[in-house]
């Protein structure tokens, strides 16, 4: 089968795109014909168990709401009508294959997470009116004949979210998972403690989320604006909530890594416990702006025990194998200004508060592992030294991660230049207030996670990717989605696709898919279907102006004076040179029609 799959993996790469699958299957190879679900049609589950009920639930579900049916689910094989089998082949985990036949489609899996994954594509080959929450008249619910197989190239294929500088409810948390889990992304990481506020319940230390959910007030505008809105801040998850969530996302096979950072970003934990700090001020407050603050937890014993008591709670609410331990931006001042901190040091024999750093992490390591977990934790920990079993998320840039790999330390590449979703996605000049950037849908489509510079042994080291929201500007909602959408669909392809990368079939694709996430009321961002307008410095007199445009047979119609373009105006077919009285107004037409926003720069 393997052979055959890679003998015909590039025909089917291109016959692939008369369905539009993100992320890209593996092989896929179209046939004539179609089948159509009717309410007659059964699910045939090889194992009718919860885990695989609950599965032909969730289709059951999207029918029930968009084509007004459900399908009766049968452990008996019967020969009459369409049947959907679910049949257990002894695939490898996450792993599945569909047959679709005029009167039947058999799905292959070896696992649960194989079927649901075979069930996310199912949806992707139905009309995307299976998504809609109300009754779809008139909608033929046909999957076309083919063959598929397919299998995800990273274990890990994450996404994260910072609820600290800004906090979103459960509910939000629950969508935010479905939209993961469609992507067959399999890894959320949740970033819960942070300097501006503690948003999970610990019931050993109440004051953590008593008063260290709050912030007094925030900063408006970026982060050294100096305006303040005077409106305290606060919101946290307790355990029961955690519970409830944990479960949800793994039924939908998406793992929750919890994020307790340390032994910086721990300002709010300080703030209700100042025991814990160097004990070098009077007063400390949660934050109320973004960045990195100089007071972080002294590595005493009060702090340890605070730290295990934590850990301890988060293991019986989490059953993640890793937890994210933070490790990142922990400035030495604190230590350097402590005299515990500066014995401890002597009396350890280490050269530095570098190798301190690696100390504390050392030895919460120890603890982690000694309850059966592991430590993952940002580059930084590898300053000093690299405790012995840590993971590394690299999102300095990559040579954390190849430093890592290279130890033989396993490494999830996320690196803020490629995959940072708080930066710009489109000009700076007309989208809201972002953290950096631009890093554009296409940079982190065509960014490649596993450096050339490793060698296949260390290559294996590079476990997976993850797309990084955080939340400095995105205080709803609606912001994060427009943030993370569609920029993370070109992650969560980098994460599963095997082949090769194929902008314009991923941009075909995308296009389909936006119609998707239009019914699932996902509010991503539509730059797609706009010019970006690039000018590039060129004398006091004169910019060079570029201009690209993502959505597929697309051109840019422009105009110099102001006036909006029609189908008349020039089409951008190259790089041209601007005067300081001209601006540049340029819309993306198809068969003469503006397919998105209009788009002014000035010189
Ligand atoms: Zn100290």
């Amino acid at each position: 089968m393997l052979l055959v799959a890679a003998a015909c993996s590039q025909a089917g790469h291109e016959e692939a795109d008369t369905v539009s699958i993100i992320p890209q299957p593996r092989y896929v190879q179209m046939d004539e014909g179609t089948f159509r679900i009717d309410k007659d049609t059964k699910i045939f589950l090889d194992e009718p168990v919860e885990e695989y009920m609950r599965i032909a639930g969730f289709l059951n579900e999207r029918l029930l709401a968009a084509a007004g049916f459900s399908l009766e689910i049968t452990d008996e094989m019967t020969a009459d009508g369409n049947v959907i089998f679910f049949m257990n082949a002894g695939l490898p985990s996450e792993a599945y294959g569909i047959h679709v036949e005029p009167n039947r489609i058999v799905i292959d899996y070896g696992d649960g997470a194989g079927a649901f994954y075979a069930l996310q594509t199912i949806f992707q080959l139905l009309p995307e009116e299976i998504f809609a929450d109300s009754r779809q008249r008139g909608v033929k619910w046909e999957i076309p004949c083919l063959a598929m197989e397919d299998a995800p190239r990273f274990k890990y294929r994450g996404m994260h979210l910072d609820v600290c500088l800004h906090y979103f409810d459960v509910d939000f948390l629950k969508k935010y998972i479905d939209i993961m889990a469609l992507h067959k992304v399999n890894r959320f990481h949740w970033h819960l403690t942070e300097d501006q506020g503690w948003r999970l319940e610990i019931k050993k230390y109440p004051l953590l989320t008593e008063k260290g959910q709050w912030r007094k007030e925030t900063v408006v505008g970026s982060l050294n604006s100096g305006v303040y809105d005077g409106t305290p801040y606060g919101g946290y998850y307790s355990q029961e909530q955690v519970r409830d969530l944990v479960q949800y996302a793994a039924e939908r096979y998406v793992t929750i890594i919890p994020e307790i950072e340390l032994p910086g970003h721990a300002l709010a934990a300080i703030a209700c416990y100042p025991e814990l700090s160097c004990g070098l001020e009077d007063h400390y407050e949660t934050a109320t702006k973004w960045g990195v603050f100089k007071q972080v937890y002294c590595p005493k014993e009060t702090t340890f025990e605070f730290l295990e008591d934590v850990f301890d709670e988060v293991f019986e609410l989490f059953p993640s194998e890793v937890v994210h331990i933070g490790g990142d931006e922990c400035p030495k001042a604190s230590w350097k200004a402590c005299p515990h901190c500066q014995a401890l040091i002597r009396k350890l024999g280490l050269k530095d508060e570098y190798e301190l750093q690696s100390w504390f992490v050392t030895r919460m390591e120890k603890y982690i592992n000694s309850k059966g977990r592991e430590i993952i934790g940002w580059d930084e920990i590898l300053q000093g030294g690299l405790a012995p079993n840590a993971k590394v998320m690299s999102w300095l840039g990559e040579e954390g991660g190849i430093q890592a790999a290279r130890q033989h330390h396993e490494v999830v590449m996320a690196p803020h230049q490629k995959y940072y979703l708080d930066y710009w996605q489109a000009d700076p000049d007309s989208e809201p207030l972002a953290m950096g950037g631009p890093t554009t849908l296409k940079t982190m489509y065509e960014y490649e996670p596993v450096p050339e510079v490793l060698t296949p042994e260390e290559a294996r080291y590079i476990i997976g990717v993850e797309g990084c929201v955080w939340t400095e500007y995105m205080d709803s909602p609606e912001r994060v989605e427009y943030m993370a959408w569609p920029r993370m669909c070109a992650i969560a392809e980098t994460g599963w696709t095997q082949t090769g990368k194929d902008w314009d079939g991923f941009t075909r694709r995308l296009e389909t898919h936006l119609g998707r996430l239009d019914r699932l009321d996902v509010g991503y961002c539509k730059a797609f279907f706009n010019p970006l307008i690039v000018f590039h410095n060129d004398t006091k007199y004169s910019k060079v102006v570029t201009m690209t445009v993502d959505a597929p047979d697309a051109e840019i119609r422009y105009t110099l004076d102001g006036s909006v373009p029609d189908a008349s105006s020039p089409v951008y077919d190259k790089p041209f040179v601007i005067n300081r009285q001209q601006t540049v107004t340029a819309a993306a037409f198809r068969n003469g029609k503006i397919i998105g926003e209009i788009r002014t720069k000035h010189f």
